[in-house]
This record gives structure tokens, C-alpha cells and sequence, in this order.
């Protein structure tokens, strides 16, 4: 399975990496909305760079080896590939938002410019990658330190277990990403001074998760944490799910009528 490495200890927080991802994933720029996170993640940015006095973060989608995303989605739109990208099929998306409910990390985003939106995040850039145009990802193509590098993911454990041995006193002694929510396939490694509230804070939100769910062990795969919570959720919302899959009925009905059209219109020509 392929992965990200990313050294936050390297990271001089340039941004390459978020223009690159723009430019191979043709993403316009970027519309601030109130109610977004202030974590520079939306719709038209599917990674960005965070920083306090010292250090920068670089922030996408973790590709968890059992995605919470892909559990919660009602209609199959997200799905875990064999390369380790969890990937998304905007033709299946009703635009529910479980997924942006059910994600520990807060990745996935609502594409509100759209007249039938849906869901975007990091895809890990699978299409490019699997039809051969690319044989890395842009974001990591374009970083100019090598603070985030892309490999076998069982490679990448290595070269950062061997960092952390060769440095001890730099480096954390954790590969985060490695057993966290059940492995990731973005994984990083970080400095002892920078803080682990400051990773935690701008990279996930399972520490409060995790006690309101009253579980622990937060490297349990989260599909089965949100076990917990999923089963009490009331029978209303068992109701909802009748209503969205007639939403998505109609939706999908809706777009094969505008193809036929389309197609009439052509023909036409
Ligand atoms: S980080 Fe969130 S969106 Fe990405 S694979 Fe994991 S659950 Fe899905
Ligand atoms: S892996 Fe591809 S889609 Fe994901 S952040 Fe990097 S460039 Fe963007
Ligand atoms: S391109 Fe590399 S050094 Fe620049 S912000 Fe991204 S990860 Fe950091």
C-alpha cells in the first residue's frame, strides 16, 4: 500500500505543496466561507499548511486503512482503493455529509458552488497516478525539502523509524499515523519540542471524540468506535436514510435526463 510521509521537522512551511495539488487537480481558487474551520481545508483546497511560531503542519486527508468515511457513506460514493486511496465517486454522492460527520479528522468538504454538490477531500491523487500520468503525488513532487514523501507505506515506516533512532534526542519517538485509528496511510513524524497539542489540535479531533465515546484506545479502527455512538442513534435518523436514498433516486434521475438532452442536443448538430 502506498502512503505519505510527512517530517514536520523539515517542513519550511513554503506551500508548494498546496499549489501543486491545485494545479494536477485543476482547483480554482479558493472562496472563504464564515462557517468554514479555519484550517485552510475546503472544497477548492484539499491540503494546507498550518503553522505556530515554529513549526508547520501540512494537513489532507489520512487515507485510513478503514476509513470511518467510507462506513458511514449511505451510497457506496467513497471507497478504500487497492494503492490505499480512499477515493470518492461523485456520480453515487447524494451530498448527505455523513462522511464529513463520521471523519475523525475533519477532511471531507462541501462543494457549495455547485448546483448538485457533493463531497471533496484529498484523493491521493489515485486517478493520475493510476492511469500512469504521475508517478507521485503533486504535493510531494513539488516539495522542495522533502518534508513529505510518497512510498510503500511499509518503506516509509521504516525511513522514519530509522530517522527517530538515528536522532533521538530531535525526534518524537512516534510514527503518527502507524496504529492510530486502526493505521493511516499519511503518516508523520515530528521534533520532541514540537508539541503534541499543537499536531493533535490542527490534525484531528479523536482525543474528544474518544471520551464522548467513552472509549480509551484510540488506536482501535474508528468505524468500530463510532460503533458506540451509531447505535444510539434514534429511529428518526433510521427514517432519514429512507428519505435520502429517494434524494438520491431522484437526483441520479435528474442528471440521466440532462445526458439525454445533451445528447439530443448533439445530435442535433
Ligand atoms: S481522514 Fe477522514 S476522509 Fe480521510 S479516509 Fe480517514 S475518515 Fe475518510
Ligand atoms: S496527494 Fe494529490 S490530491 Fe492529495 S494533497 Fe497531494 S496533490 Fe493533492
Ligand atoms: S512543500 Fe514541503 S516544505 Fe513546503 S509547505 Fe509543503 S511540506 Fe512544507
Amino acid at each position: 500500500m502506498k502512503a505519505i510521509l510527512t517530517d514536520v521537522t523539515k517542513c519550511i512551511g513554503c506551500s508548494e505543496c498546496v499549489s501543486a495539488c491545485k494545479v494536477i487537480n485543476h482547483l480554482p481558487p479558493d472562496k472563504p466561507r464564515e462557517w468554514q474551520k479555519n484550517d485552510g481545508l475546503s472544497a477548492r483546497n484539499w491540503t494546507s499548511v498550518l503553522n505556530n511560531d515554529k513549526f508547520n503542519v501540512r494537513k489532507q486527508c489520512r487515507h485510513c486503512i478503514e476509513p470511518a468515511c467510507v462506513t458511514a457513506c449511505p451510497v457506496g460514493a467513497l471507497n478504500k482503493s487497492g494503492i490505499g486511496a480512499v477515493v470518492y465517486d461523485s456520480n453515487k454522492c447524494l451530498g448527505c455529509r455523513y462522511c464529513m460527520m463520521a471523519c475523525p479528522y475533519g477532511i471531507p468538504r462541501y462543494d457549495w458552488e455547485l448546483a448538485v454538490p457533493y463531497i471533496r477531500k484529498c484523493i491521493l491523487c489515485y486517478d493520475n497516478l493510476k492511469s500512469g500520468k504521475i508517478t507521485q503525488p503533486a504535493c510531494t513532487k513539488g516539495c522542495p525539502t522533502g518534508a513529505t514523501i510518497y512510498g510503500e507505506r511499509n518503506d516509509l515506516l521504516n525511513i522514519a523509524r530509522l530517522r527517530i533512532k538515528q536522532e533521538p534526542d530531535k525526534y518524537l519517538d512516534l510514527i503518527y499515523g502507524e496504529k492510530e485509528v486502526g493505521g493511516t496511510n499519511v503518516l508523520y513524524i515530528t521534533s520532541k519540542d514540537c508539541s503534541l497539542d499543537f499536531l493533535f489540535y490542527y490534525n484531528n479531533r479523536i482525543e474528544k471524540d474518544v471520551k464522548l465515546l467513552g472509549q480509551p484506545d484510540f488506536n482501535e479502527p474508528y468505524p468500530q468506535l463510532s460503533k458506540f455512538a451509531m447505535n444510539s442513534v434514534p429511529i428518526a435518523f433510521v427514517g432519514m436514510g429512507a428519505v435520502m436514498t429517494g434524494i438520491y433516486w431522484v437526483i441520479n434521475r435528474r442528471k440521466k435526463i440532462e445526458k439525454e438532452n445533451k445528447g439530443i442536443e448533439d445530435g442535433e448538430d
